[in-house]
């Protein structure tokens, strides 16, 4: 039975090597993610030769995402020992690379590695630190000196990260790091590219402005805004506009708000990006105790099935598959979770709640009539011929219950398209007619796929070719008919 949400593994030293990564393809990886917050160009180079490699040996697309790491604010320098903070203590922080904290009279002065920190804070915000284990919250701004107090204590060490939610720290996105990635990244042929901390839709305009400027002639990776700022939840009608794609950020958007409110907020964004024909990333924590555990706890079992039940396109593994004891095993684990959840999205799943000026549109009109057909008749498959990837995207946004074969003739869509949930990429030779798609997409359903005679498939396309054209044809074939 086809699994139809994707997978998508962190990759880091955990799952670097070769035996590793074929042992995650095996077990259902579908995405790989390159974690731009580590790791040199040299070691990312390495990793995407590998997964190219494996995926021609293996006959099984990958598509490859690159996760820019956007602005990362850290701690600067403590002692060794860490520093214990106790809640109501007050600490004053300022912004410095790499400083000594201090004690003057008494109080304690601790270095942040946040440009602009005085300027970004005002009075009453909160400051997390270490994955939101800390909070502070600031009581005054005197100067370039950032007076708070301890609200959640505990031990602080050198270079742990900071939260500063509600602050305009005026850090451009991309950042200058990430520009430099980007641009490794677009000469691998990365599928997609994911921008952390995402504030506005303006900063993912700079972003296509820039692939545009560094492949002047190409489509490019679709974009995937990481949702893990309060401001990117304000601006969701905007970003959702712009953007190819959204993740879920969970980690970063718990700390940013709260994690009470993570379950609403990615309920709500998943209903937005299907209603929008956008790819969606569930992330973060997933199975998290399988970092450690053969076994995930039953809560974690339920979050993966819930985020099926809210209609997620894919599932995110970070370090489980990164860095954890169990990288198998946890994709495995996220697959069977996965397949029995699908078995019964019909009782628990939502319907897509498409907009009511939606079927305006030919291709979103065609695609959710191809989806009716295709339960009426109970086709064995939707057979998608696609160019950009968009007549996949859209099969795939009216969620048939049934598998949807993407025939491709491009080898960069027939990896990209393996993101899209439900969708089996096939690379097939460029067809210039109908009768040629038909011939072709008869001899390989038969000859890879197991499809048998007589098996009926709904074929949609844009006509007439190859001219690339959204679907305005959808056609019932009966495989094997052709072949007469
Ligand atoms: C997150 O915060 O949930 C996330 C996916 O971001 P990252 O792992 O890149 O910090």
């Amino acid at each position: 039975m086809t699994r139809y949400a994707k997978i998508v593994c962190t990759l880091g030293p955990s799952s670097s090597d070769e035996q590793t990564i074929r042992k995650l393809v095996e077990a259902g990886m579908n995405v790989a993610r390159l974690n731009f917050s580590h790791g040199t160009h040299e070691s990312h180079l390495q990793l995407i030769q590998t997964i190219r490699r494996l995926s021609k040996e293996m006959k099984r697309p990958i598509a490859i995402l690159q996760d820019l790491q956007g602005p990362k604010l850290r701690v600067g320098v403590l002692p060794d020992a860490g520093v214990e903070l106790k809640p109501g203590m007050v600490v004053n922080l300022y912004a410095i690379e790499g400083g000594e904290p201090q004690k003057i009279q008494g109080e304690i002065y601790l270095p942040l590695d946040v440009p602009n920190l005085a300027r970004a804070v005002k009075t009453g915000n909160r400051i997390l630190l270490d994955d939101g284990h800390l909070e502070l919250q600031v009581t005054a701004v005197q100067g370039d000196n950032v007076v708070t107090k301890v609200v959640l204590g505990g031990l602080l060490t050198s270079h742990k990260g900071v939260n500063l939610p509600g602050a305009d720290l005026k850090i451009p996105i991309p950042t200058e790091k990430d520009i430099v990635d980007l641009q490794f990244g677009l000469q691998q042929g990365v599928d997609f590219v994911a921008i952390s901390f995402v504030h506005t839709a303006a900063e993912i305009r700079t972003v296509r402005e820039l692939i545009h400027k560094f492949l002047p002639d190409q489509k490019g990776p679709g974009i995937i805004a990481k949702l893990e700022r309060p401001e990117a939840i304000h601006n969701l009608h905007e970003i959702m506009h712009e953007t190819d794609g959204v993740m879920v950020a969970r980690g970063d958007l718990g700390i940013e708000t709260s994690p009470s409110l993570v379950p609403i907020i990615q309920k709500e964004i998943i209903h937005m990006a299907n209603r929008h024909a956008k790819v969606v990333i569930t992330a973060t924590q997933m199975l998290d105790s399988m970092i450690h555990n053969p076994r995930p706890t039953r809560a974690e079992a339920s979050d993966v099935a819930n985020a099926i039940f809210d209609g997620t396109d894919a599932v995110m593994l970070s370090g489980e598959t990164a860095s954890g004891s169990y990288p198998v095993e946890s994709v495995k684990m996220m697959d069977s979770i996965v397949r029995e959840a699908e078995a019964h999205i019909e009782e628990w799943g939502h319907a897509v709640d498409f907009p009511k000026d939606s079927l305006q549109d030919d291709a979103i009109a065609m695609t959710r009539a191809a989806r009716e057909l295709a339960h009426d008749r109970k086709v064995a498959a939707c057979a998608v011929l696609t160019q950009s990837g968009r007549t996949a995207l859209l099969m795939s946004k009216a969620r048939p219950r049934v598998t949807i074969m993407a025939f491709t003739p491009n080898e960069n869509v027939y990896n990209l398209v393996n993101m899209y949930w439900g969708v089996t990429p096939v690379l097939i030779p460029f067809v210039d007619s109908l009768e040629e798609v038909i011939q072709s997409v008869d001899t390989v359903l038969q000859k890879e796929h197991k499809f048998k005679i007589g098996d009926q498939v709904i074929l949609i396309t844009g006509f007439p070719l190859p001219a690339l054209h959204l679907p305005n044809l959808a056609m019932l074939h009966n495989i094997g008919e052709e072949a007469k």
